[in-house]
């Protein structure tokens, strides 16, 4: 069997202002660009890709790869970065015909400068590219919003049922078997999906608890098991999305039985309806929220999470609420990841190791995410930026924010705070471990990270607290100015009447 594979991965919040551009895609451990061969160096990692390489050797599907690009979340991706992509990767596919199938990667929630629907796209050029006949199929991340012509050009999808994000290499590889499954099988599967006039913020999807929407996809789960069902999809949607389609949805793939499929995805759209009310969060004051972390025992860790100022759902990273708290609560034990700020970064490298300097830092990307703030500190340590990912998430692959470093704020004991030249998002022990800060020996924890930085830090954390602060990946969905959205949709608007339809 021979599977042409290939791929362009974004999450847009289209609240920031910065496009993202093919640079972007190509800055290694900042986006992933990899062509060819060097696809099988993904085998392994805790990556999509990573799965399906190993599912196709044990399988014995010769895989035929084209392109893949994939980046940090950010701001709308320009046409030109997605025409380049997409160009190469329809021309992979061309040169690979005749092919058994196509295993496409996507996010799910990419959108263009002048397209809010970019994976409908794309899809619709692979299609058009390969003909009515052969199979597509898609995995698909959790915060996927899904469009109609999504759905229309694909054969089957199926999507992440873990945020944090750590079972992409098994979506990777469940999504090679269910093409593998279409082009053995007699049947064509049937798909059907329904979109919930519901959107929500991150921490509602979130799986290391039992939180609204993972009591649909417990049932999801539960549903794969059953006869006939191949793949059965909750997608939680990307709230920072201005598009028509963002939000909720549930997507069931069966054997050859469309009846089965409706009924299913209508009874997971049902489930989420119901809670609806309950994918309200409400984070924490961070005055209380320190509070709280400086009085706890002797060997605490309190992890302050900057849900709105989140690297993985698009913000700059440079908020500065957080840290001008801790420093007016003169906290002790502190360690902050991270603001972004690369003219800061400059003046330190500049200064050295060692060196004491006074800094206006953070708060200038947009007037969003807090104020500059005044800080004088001594540059403690200065590092090229790369370091590896321990895991549990994206395990075995190598992120950057750029040059980064520790500037000390208080004196010894006091608050360590990371510079940053490039947004990131702190997933992984590693981002404190790799700039010489023990995170299991710091009262505090302040990350700016919506929900991924679960997966390594819940085990370690005394306790998670999330804090609210302004930006653009807020949890109070009622504060973005949303004029492409359709309505009326919850929370927004009040009496949404809506029932599933099988
Ligand atoms: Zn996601």
């Amino acid at each position: 069997m021979r599977i042409v594979t290939g791929g362009i991965a974004q999450e847009t919040n289209t609240f920031q202002w910065q496009p993202t551009t093919l640079e972007d895609f190509g800055r290694p451990g900042f986006g992933t660009l990899v062509r060819g061969e060097q696809f099988l160096a993904l085998d392994g990692t805790g990556t999509v890709y990573g799965g399906v390489v190993s599912e196709a050797r044990r399988r014995g599907i010769t895989l035929v790869p084209t392109t893949y690009g994939s980046v940090m979340p950010g701001g709308r991706v320009t046409r030109a970065a997605f025409d380049a992509l997409s160009k190469e990767i329809l021309a992979g596919i061309r040169a690979a015909l005749p092919v058994d199938g196509v295993l496409l990667v996507l996010h799910g929630a990419m959108a263009l400068e002048d397209a809010d629907d970019a994976e409908g796209l794309l899809i619709r050029e692979v299609r058009s590219t390969v003909g009515p006949d052969v199979p597509i199929v898609a995995p698909l991340d959790l915060h996927t919003n899904l469009s109609d012509e999504m759905v229309a050009g694909l054969d089957a999808l199926v999507g992440y049922k873990e945020y944090p994000h750590t079972d992409m290499p098994e979506t990777g590889a469940a999504a090679l078997a269910l093409l593998a499954g279409i082009v053995e099988g007699e049947c064509p599967p049937a798909m059907a999906h329904a979109r919930i006039p519901l959107i929500a913020p991150n921490q509602s999807m979130v799986t290391t608890w039992q939180s609204p929407l993972k009591h649909a996809i417990d049932r999801a789960r539960e549903m794969e098991r059953e006869p006939g069902v191949l793949a059965a999809t909750v997608f939680g949607g990307f709230p920072f999305a201005d598009v028509p389609f963002a939000g909720i949805s549930t997507v069931v793939v069966a054997d050859g039985d469309p009846l089965l499929a409706r009924r299913c995805a209508a009874e997971l759209a049902g489930i989420c309806w119901e809670r609806r009310s309950d994918f309200t969060i409400r984070p924490t004051l961070v005055a209380e929220a320190i509070r709280e972390a400086m009085a706890g025992p002797d060997g605490s860790v309190f992890v302050l999470a900057d849900i709105a100022d989140s690297g993985a759902s698009g913000t700059a990273g440079d908020g500065t609420t957080l840290l001008r708290e801790l420093i007016e609560a003169r906290a002790r034990s502190a360690a902050v990841a991270q603001i972004m700020d690369p003219e800061a970064v400059a003046a330190c490298v500049e200064a050295g190791v060692g060196a004491e300097v006074t800094l206006t830092i953070g708060g200038k990307h947009d007037q969003l995410h807090g104020s500059p703030i005044d800080v004088t500190g001594v540059v403690r340590l200065i590092h090229e930026g790369s370091f590896p990912i321990a895991g549990p998430m994206s395990s075995g692959t190598i992120a950057t924010r750029g040059r980064t470093v520790v500037l000390e704020i208080g004196g010894p004991g006091a608050i360590e705070l990371q510079l940053t030249e490039l947004r990131g998002h702190p997933h992984d022990l590693n981002f404190f471990r790799s700039f010489g800060i023990e995170p299991t020996e710091r009262r505090i924890l302040g990350l700016k990270s919506a929900a991924h930085f679960r997966a390594a830090f819940e085990p370690i954390a005394t306790k998670v607290i999330e804090v609210d602060t302004p930006g653009i990946s807020s949890a109070n969905l009622s504060s973005f100015h949303y004029e492409r959205l359709r309505r009326p949709i919850v929370p927004l608007d009040e009496g949404v009447q809506w029932a599933p339809r099988e």
